[in-house]
């Protein structure tokens, strides 16, 4: 059957193919896609448990992108998944004291956004051909730090696309920030922002929604699209390792087929979990999905009390990737809390714009039954990297050891004793001074490479080959800019003036 593609702030009159909501990123209304009918699956486990990362791709990878041949799929697949990857498993499973831990970041960016940004851009290229579309793709992307890099990564020397990043200037790790510009490629360009992820975030969409802007590109044979993780191209590609886990666990006999795990999951702009909470509507036998956070801890309060309040203190923590107050993906959950109600999803994002908060209704709440919340404080954080470390000789990043930890709050408040898969969504190489001073439990004047090779000699574990070349690598962006010059910044290297 078909899956077509409609928003969650218009009745589902007005659909699209999964090809044209891939180039589209958000809709005219500025709603999110979501399936006008979810697809229906029907795995079986025990034969995935055999199967590769690719071929478990292509079984979810089908239900939701119905308008792309199986040869476009598994070719889009076969690029995507590739030995860009540093382990042939793609996201293997480990076990480290009680947890299991999903590894995300073998990609080319030691971050789990690989597991999206490899793919999309070979699914938005397959739906420009599919589409005929003549104008060149922008893509427009802000990032908390591992979204932009990621996305370049992906879309580097991809023919007709461009890409244009932009992060905070001081909400980045070291060596996220030479990452970003180091970046190679033709089409790429980085911005940054004297401002935070919000700022850029917010900003971002104002301009995806700019009619003026849109019109302007148009003449000049351009077109807008997101990599941010609101796009389906994104979003749905990232069941596939929920799946694949799943099935993982039964080959290493860890459970039987049909048992139920939790996955604890460290949420920032909800896309990670959200495509969990679509593997469970396809049948992965999840109980229940934990929304971990840092101190910015707006999801854990929205589950808690059914309010979702923005208007709080940013903080800048060790887990940048998470330090987000408006959570995009959300949308989307909330949508099917309604019960599928556009207009009251409509309006309840209304309130978030306008008054910078909403209230669930008591029947949305009672809703509200596969997500468990929790956050943690810098100090838990770091102490849990600590004892992973210590404990179990395993590093984990302050963004997984955020999941581990509240996994840890979960089970001692709820005595729940399925087993428990962490998503470990970066490398330890990526934030070594956060990962260096959790361990040694003092602050080391060091960090970006050096951090690394500090980090390196205790831990031993290889640094990836992308972090090692980034010794070499020469700087090629310098821009910097202040939130309110995004718009002629872009038309600046669009040479739209
Ligand atoms: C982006 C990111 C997250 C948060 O994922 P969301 O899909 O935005 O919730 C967590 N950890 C790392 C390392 C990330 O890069």
């Amino acid at each position: 059957m078909e899956t077509l593609y409609r928003s969650t702030r218009e009745s589902a009159s007005q659909t699209m193919t999964s090809s044209q909501a891939v180039l589209q990123g958000l809709t005219p209304d500025g709603g999110l896609f979501v399936p006008v009918t979810l697809p229906q699956a029907d795995f079986d486990f025990d034969q995935l448990a055999q199967a590769d990362y690719q071929t478990v791709a292509y079984e979810v990878l089908k239900l939701f992108f119905t308008d792309y041949t199986e040869a476009e799929l598994k070719s889009c697949i076969q690029a995507a998944y590739g030995t860009q990857f540093d382990d042939p498993a793609i996201a293997p499973v480990t076990k480290h004291g009680k947890q299991y831990y999903l590894e995300l970041f073998h990609g080319p960016t030691i971050a789990f956004k690989d597991l999206a940004l490899q793919i999309l851009p070979h699914l938005m290229t397959t739906a420009a051909k599919k589409n005929q579309l003549q104008a060149e793709v922008v893509i427009l992307t802000a990032t908390s730090g591992d979204t932009g890099k990621a996305a370049m990564a992906g879309f580097a020397d991809v023919d007709q696309t461009k890409i244009i990043v932009f992060y905070p200037q001081a909400g980045v790790s070291a060596i996220q920030k030479q990452q970003m510009v180091t970046q190679v490629g033709e089409n790429t360009y980085v911005v940054a922002i004297n401002g935070n992820f919000d700022d850029a975030q917010t900003k971002v969409k104002e301009l995806l929604n700019d009619r003026e802007l849109h019109a302007q590109l148009a003449a000049n044979q351009f077109q807008f699209s997101s990599a941010n993780s609101i796009n389906i191209g994104r979003l749905f590609p990232q069941v596939a390792y929920y799946v694949y886990a799943y099935a993982q666990l039964i080959k290493q006999g860890q459970i039987k087929n049909g048992d139920e795990v939790n996955f604890s999951v460290p949420t920032g702009n909800f896309g990670d979990i959200l495509a969990g909470y679509y593997a469970k509507q396809l049948g992965v036998p999840i109980h229940k999905l934990i929304c971990a956070s840092n101190r910015n801890n707006v999801l854990t309060d929205f589950f808690n009390t059914g309010v979702y309040n923005k208007n709080r203190e940013f903080f800048l923590t060790s887990s940048p990737s998470m330090d987000i107050l408006v959570s995009s993906n959300l949308e989307r959950l909330i949508f099917y809390l309604t019960g599928e109600d556009p207009k009251q999803t409509a309006s309840l994002m209304t309130d978030l714009q306008t008054k910078g908060s909403y209230t669930l209704t008591p029947a949305m709440r009672q809703a509200v039954t596969e997500f468990w919340a929790g956050f943690v404080t810098e100090g838990q954080d770091q102490h849990e990297i600590h004892h992973l470390y210590a404990h179990h000789h395993y590093t984990i990043d302050p963004h997984t050891a955020v999941a581990s930890a509240v996994a840890k709050q979960y089970q001692a408040a709820t005595k729940d004793q399925r087993p428990m898969v962490v998503v470990s969504t970066a490398s330890p190489y990526k934030f070594p001074k956060a990962v260096l001073a959790a361990i040694t439990g003092q602050d080391h004047d060091v960090d970006g490479l050096a951090a690394v090779d500090q980090l390196h000699a205790l831990i031993k574990t290889p640094i990836p080959a992308t972090v090692d070349n980034l010794r070499t690598a020469p700087v090629r962006h310098h821009q910097v800019t202040e939130p309110d010059a995004m718009a002629a910044a872009i038309k600046t290297i669009l040479k739209l003036n």
